[in-house]
């Protein structure tokens, strides 16, 4: 058997997974020295880039501008893109083991968690996730529809996931018609009559996972004010505690910046951003089919014998009407056909990366990265690092001689296989033709671009 990683029988590797975890591992992949390297990435959808797409606000396009690295990889010789094709339903893990030495999965965390209280399931109650999908244009959720004709609205969680909701919810037609947003959430949001959005957080502020520039930028909406109880604002003596034990300057940001919208007075502006703490939802309450408000638990801090700061409930409950919940309590990862899954954590059960067995043993050649390695985690630049410890393991296993011994490990016997497949794939160059298209059709509306959203318009512009 050759030596894998020569130029003339190079490293065969598939990436299943076009998000950042996916394209910090190819970069990784495609600069190991001494080696060479092939990387085929696979993605379900005809776009790459992931959460990059269809996660990150269509108001920050700064944090859009990592594409560029990617798109670095992308066009490297050695690198080939293959959108539209699904692990599990159009390739398994046989498949793969036919054409590559080593597999890496960076599929991130496709599902939300779930409160687990009653009326969850009430029309009007939402994954926060589910609206992020849709207001971002993922092909998936573009045929959802939010029902915005109410005036109040509760977004559940502290995370910078609530921070993004709340704010698009917040924001004026005149602040998003520039963004990339897609244009059937802009046309929903612009006909909005939600006037109150609350942000409900079961621990305090000094506990929040938001970041101090997101929680920052809500004060500077246009035309919401944002309101913050003081007795809710005010630390309580845990978390001075715990603060004083383990200082941590984002939770010390964080806190600043809630107590000074404490101290702010309502403006008159046409929406109002409330940010509450210490309450948990018990109940979303509904009847003839609709939410009509959700029942909450007063909670009050406690230092755990971990020293965290934790929450028990003090037995008032308040009764906030909403008409819409926006359950916003952290992603989860879904389990992929022939690979052990941790339930529990809802990621692939690995080792720093290593996929294992429920024994411990490392499985040969198989590898994760990113969320579904190590979940829903950190801000986009933790995938590097996290791609890094994966890659530095995968060359460890390489010159340890421990890889997959694939029949066909050339490209040309992969890319015979994609073709082959139905639906057609969706190539890198493909995707510069679909990318033109969109930005050709943003620049009349001074947008970065104007999204497709459906499958079908994908492939109409390449067959155009
Ligand atoms: P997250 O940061 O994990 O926040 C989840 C929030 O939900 C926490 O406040 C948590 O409170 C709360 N929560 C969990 N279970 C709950 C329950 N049963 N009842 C009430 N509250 C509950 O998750 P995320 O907002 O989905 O964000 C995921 C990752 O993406 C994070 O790393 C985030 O920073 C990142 N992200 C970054 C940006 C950005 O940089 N602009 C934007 C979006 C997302 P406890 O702390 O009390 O558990």
């Amino acid at each position: 058997m050759a030596t894998a990683g020569t130029p003339e029988h190079p490293l065969r590797i598939a990436i299943i997974g076009a998000g950042p975890a996916g394209f910090y591992a190819a970069a990784a992949l495609l600069k190991a020295e001494g080696l060479t390297i092939e990387v085929d990435m696979y993605d379900r959808l005809p776009t790459p880039f992931g959460l990059v797409r269809a996660g990150v606000a269509p108001d920050h396009q700064k944090d859009k501008s990592v594409t560029r690295a990617y798109d670095k990889s992308a066009r490297d010789p050695h690198f080939r893109f293959c959108g539209n094709i699904e692990y599990g339903r159009d390739l398994d893990l046989d498949h793969l083991k036919r054409f590559y030495h080593q597999i890496i999965f960076a599929t991130g965390t496709q599902s939300d968690r779930a409160l687990g209280i009653p009326g969850e399931d009430l029309p009007g109650s939402h994954s926060a996730t589910d609206f992020v999908a849709w207001y971002n244009g993922h092909p998936d959720y573009a045929r959802l529809e939010f029902d915005l004709s109410c005036e109040r609205v509760a977004v559940v969680g502290l995370g910078n996931v609530a921070l993004d909701v709340a704010r698009i919810l917040c924001k004026s037609h005149e602040e998003l018609r520039h963004t990339d947003i897609a244009d059937h959430a802009l046309l929903a949001l612009k006909n909005s009559r939600i006037r109150e959005v609350h942000i409900l957080g079961r621990r305090g502020p000094a506990q929040a996972a938001f970041t101090p520039p997101e929680i920052i930028e809500l004060g500077e909406l246009d035309d919401t004010d944002i309101l913050v109880r003081p007795e809710e604002a005010t630390l309580d003596g845990a978390s001075v505690a715990a603060l004083g034990a383990h200082p941590d300057r984002n939770a010390e940001k964080n806190v600043d910046a809630i107590q000074t919208y404490a101290q702010r007075l309502p403006q008159g502006r046409r929406r109002q951003l409330h940010i509450r703490f210490l309450l948990t939802p018990l109940e979303i309450i509904g009847s003839a089919g609709r939410t009509e408000a959700i029942r909450l638990a007063r909670n009050e801090p406690f230092m755990a014998e971990d020293g965290s700061v934790q929450v028990r409930q003090t037995g008032d409950e308040e009764v906030l009407p909403v008409g819409l919940v926006f359950r916003s309590v952290g992603y989860r990862g879904l389990g992929l056909p022939g690979l052990p899954f941790d339930e529990r954590r809802g990621v692939i059960r690995n080792e720093a990366g290593r996929i294992i067995d429920d024994g411990g043993a490392a499985l040969n050649g198989l590898y994760a990265t990113g969320w579904i390695k190590r979940g829903p985690s950190g801000v986009i630049g933790s995938n590097k690092v996290d791609a890094k410890e994966t890659v530095a393991l995968m060359i460890e296993d390489i010159h340890a001689g421990r890889h997959l011994e694939p029949a066909q490990p050339t490209a040309a016997a992969a890319a015979a296989f994609v073709e082959a497949l139905e639906p057609r794939s969706v190539s890198y160059q493909d995707w510069t033709e679909i990318d033109a298209e969109e930005t050709r059709r943003g620049e009349a509306q001074e947008r970065p671009r104007v999204k497709f959203t459906r499958l079908g318009d994908f492939l109409e512009v390449l067959a155009d």
